[in-house]
Order: structure tokens, then C-alpha cells, then sequence
């Protein structure tokens, strides 16, 4: 039977949503990630939660598809997308087939959860990354159902999540598309809601009714609540600051399998760097990496309306996104981050990881940050 503590579990559920006797639940560990564990005494030692754990059964798929630099046409869903919107254009193509669409969004307690939906307006719930582990509940269960009623579903999320969903479901089936996103590592679900906890005292905000990760392609906090919203760079703030730095991921993240694995029918990312190679493709309101890994996605590809894309290559976006090659590369603070985060102080204490260079940088404009960057690179 499954043992967590002995591989690196990402959390998938496909363990627990696949044993026979329903004795494996997820509990939260001390850092606020939940972790599988198993009633030892109802286990009927089966096995197939070892056969199907995507971790002990890890495959290489070097899955190198066409490469695109990719944007929707209509401005307003990029700008309420992290990049350029691939994701709404093709769950926009599954609703409008009377498909559902499975993704992450906030509930109405701010908790990110996977969804499934049949409706644009939730949706556009899904839009734009939020950059805490979310809690896959009983979506893959529903999944299936749909597919044997012979639904289109659209499944999105990390790849450990695409991985998971697959080894539940343990057969392929023509009318499920799934897209997997680049990803560099997640924070705990805990660690997100002392976070808020925070912000409402900080702000005296008593409920925050919205809370926003990226704008316009860039790493900004944007928090609404009792008739106010309040907005700041990400380089300063105490919980995204050590997310971009990689300082706060579950353990697994760190020798993630699927810089290069691209199990899912598409991946999607940020095309950082973009404008170096494609200017005149470029504007200030982000690119999507694309990628068409199967036969699947790419005939999806062919059906989007309104869009522009340029064909380009995966040297030339691995360049600037590291994880599309290798996992983020363990960080020394990581040993210590989650250490007393249950102490009241704890997000508080998070200061240590914003220097004071980067509240300086802040608050100076962008242009002459450019131009000091220009002078040092000189
Ligand atoms: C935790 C995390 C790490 C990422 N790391 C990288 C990276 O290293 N390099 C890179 O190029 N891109 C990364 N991305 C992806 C990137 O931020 C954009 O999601 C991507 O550019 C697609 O943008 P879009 O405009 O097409 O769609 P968007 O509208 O931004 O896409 C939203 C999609 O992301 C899903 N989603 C949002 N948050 C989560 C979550 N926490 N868990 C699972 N699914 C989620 C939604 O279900 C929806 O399908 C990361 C995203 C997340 C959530
Ligand atoms: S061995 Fe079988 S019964 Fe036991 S936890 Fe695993 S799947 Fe469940
Ligand atoms: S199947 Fe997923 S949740 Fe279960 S042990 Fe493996 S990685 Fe962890
Ligand atoms: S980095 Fe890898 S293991 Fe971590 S959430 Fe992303 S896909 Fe899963």
C-alpha cells in the first residue's frame, strides 16, 4: 500500500480516488499540504494504489510537439488572462460544444478549487494563474462520468494534476482534452489562508471579495474588498516574493518529472522573452507558450476563431522559462519557510525574504529601472 513519506507525492488523489475500499484520505501535513494517507487496518493490500501513483510509476514522455507564440485577438480576455489567453480560447471551443470544462478556480471562501463547469461565466472564473495548490476533491470521479455519458470535457491544471486524472481513469478516451500547464512549483493551501488572514488585518478589509496574482502579464497583487481595491508589485509582497523565487514549493516540485514530460494534449505557459525574437507580435499585454503535443490538440488548434500565433521553437521559449527543462532548483530557505507557520507572527516574519533593495526598486519608475538595468548589464 501507498507510502508518501517514501516517494515524492504530489497530491494528484489518483490513489484515493482509485482504491477499492475508499481507506485512503488525504490529511494535512504540518506545512499545510495534504498527503494521502491510508487506514492500514480496512486495506485489503490490493496494490492498486502502487500500480497507478504516476510517482512510483514515473514515464518518460518527451513529447516535443509544434512550438507557438500565441494570442487571442480580443484584448479583453488577455487582459484578464495571465498571458495571451490560450486557455479561454479552447474551453471557450469545448462550451460552446456543450462540453464541460474542468480547471481551478476561487470559491466563494477564497479556497482554490478544481471545478467542473458547462458555462462561460464560470469559466472565466478559471482565467489567470493563482498560485497555490488547489484541492482536487472528487473532480475526476465527475470526469469520467461525464466522459461515458459521452460529454467533451476539458481537463486543466499542473501536470502532476493531468498525470493523476490520467492514472484514475486508466484508459484513454477520445473526447477528453487535456492541457498542462509549465510549471514551476506550488505553495500550501495553509500557507494562502494565513496569507489572507493577514492582508484582512492589514488592510482591515473584512472580506475580500477578489484576489488577483498577475496583471497585464506581470506579478502584481490586486486585492478588492468592502468597496476598496488595493494593488502592488509582487516583488515586494510576502507571500508572491518567495513563490517567484521558488522558496515555497511542495517538496516534490524540486525534482519535478515534467520539465520535458508533456503528457497532456497541449501545454501552456508565459512566452517570457517573446519580444526578443517576434517584436512586431509583441505589445505590453502577454504571450502563451503553446505547444500541440498529440494528434488531439492539434486538430483543437485548428478550430480556434480569432487568434494569432507565430510558429517558433522550444530552445528559443526554454531560454527564458527555465522549468520548461529542469524542475526549480531547490532553494536553502526552503528547509525553513513552513518552519512555526502557525505562529501568529509567521507571515509577518516573512519580511526577511523582501530585501531592501527590492522595496526600493518598487517604488522607482519603470523607466529608469530599465535604465539601470542597462548600466549594469554595460
Ligand atoms: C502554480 C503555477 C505555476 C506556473 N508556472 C509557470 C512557469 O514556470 N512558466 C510558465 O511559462 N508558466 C507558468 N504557469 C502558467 C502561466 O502562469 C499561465 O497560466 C499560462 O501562461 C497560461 O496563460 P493563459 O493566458 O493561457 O491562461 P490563464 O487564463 O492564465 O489560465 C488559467 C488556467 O490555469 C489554471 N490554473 C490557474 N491556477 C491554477 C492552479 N493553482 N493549479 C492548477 N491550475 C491552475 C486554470 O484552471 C486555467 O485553466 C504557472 C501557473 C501556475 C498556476
Ligand atoms: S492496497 Fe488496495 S486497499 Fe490498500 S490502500 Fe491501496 S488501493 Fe486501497
Ligand atoms: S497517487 Fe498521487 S496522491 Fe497518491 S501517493 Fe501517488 S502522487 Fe501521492
Ligand atoms: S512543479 Fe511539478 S510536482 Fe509541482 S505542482 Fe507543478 S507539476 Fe506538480
Amino acid at each position: 500500500m501507498i507510502n508518501p513519506s517514501q516517494h515524492n507525492c504530489t497530491g494528484c488523489t489518483a490513489c484515493i480516488m482509485s482504491c477499492p475500499i475508499k481507506c485512503i484520505h488525504m490529511k494535512q501535513d504540518e506545512e499545510g499540504f495534504l498527503v494521502p494517507k491510508v487506514d492500514a487496518e480496512k486495506c485489503v493490500k490490493c496494490n492498486l494504489c502502487d500500480q497507478i501513483c504516476p510517482e512510483l510509476n514515473r514515464k518518460n514522455v518527451i513529447n516535443i510537439g509544434k512550438v507557438y507564440a500565441f494570442k487571442n485577438n480580443d484584448l479583453h480576455i488577455r487582459l484578464n488572462s495571465s498571458s495571451g489567453g490560450a486557455f479561454f480560447t479552447v474551453a471557450k471551443y469545448v462550451i460552446e460544444k456543450n462540453g464541460i470544462v474542468c480547471g481551478a478556480l476561487f470559491d466563494n471562501n477564497l479556497k482554490l478549487i478544481h471545478k467542473c463547469v458547462s458555462c462561460l461565466e464560470d469559466v472565466k472564473k478559471m482565467m489567470g494563474s493563482k498560485y497555490i495548490q488547489s484541492y482536487i476533491g472528487n473532480v475526476y470521479e465527475e470526469i469520467r462520468k461525464n466522459l461515458v455519458a459521452k460529454k467533451i470535457v476539458l481537463f486543466t491544471g499542473t501536470p502532476c494534476q493531468v498525470a493523476g486524472l490520467k492514472s484514475y481513469l486508466r484508459k484513454e478516451y477520445d473526447n477528453l482534452l487535456t492541457i498542462q500547464l509549465i510549471c514551476h512549483g506550488v505553495p500550501s493551501p495553509l500557507l494562502f489562508e494565513k496569507y489572507k488572514i493577514y492582508l484582512k488585518n492589514k488592510y482591515s478589509i473584512k472580506e475580500i471579495e477578489y484576489l488577483s496574482f498577475r496583471k497585464n502579464n506581470k506579478f502584481v497583487i490586486t486585492v478588492q474588498g468592502d468597496g476598496r481595491k488595493l494593488s502592488w508589485k509582487g516583488s515586494i509582497d510576502l507571500y508572491l516574493r518567495p513563490f517567484i523565487k521558488g522558496k515555497n514549493y511542495r517538496y516534490c516540485c524540486y525534482s519535478c518529472q515534467y520539465s520535458k514530460n508533456h503528457i497532456a494534449d497541449i501545454t501552456i505557459g508565459d512566452f517570457w522573452g517573446v519580444e526578443k525574437y517576434y517584436k512586431q507580435f509583441c505589445d505590453s499585454h502577454g504571450i502563451s507558450f503553446l505547444m500541440l503535443n498529440t494528434s488531439k490538440g492539434k486538430q483543437i488548434f485548428n478550430l480556434m476563431e480569432n487568434v494569432s500565433f507565430i510558429q517558433s521553437k522550444y530552445d528559443i521559449a526554454a531560454k527564458n522559462n527555465n522549468n520548461l527543462l529542469n524542475p526549480t532548483v531547490l532553494n536553502k530557505d526552503r528547509y525553513i519557510f513552513y518552519k512555526d507557520i502557525n505562529d501568529p507572527n509567521y507571515i509577518k516574519n516573512l519580511k526577511k525574504f523582501v530585501p531592501l533593495k527590492a522595496i526600493v526598486a518598487s517604488k522607482l519608475p519603470n523607466s529608469l529601472l530599465g535604465f539601470l538595468r542597462m548600466e549594469k548589464n554595460e
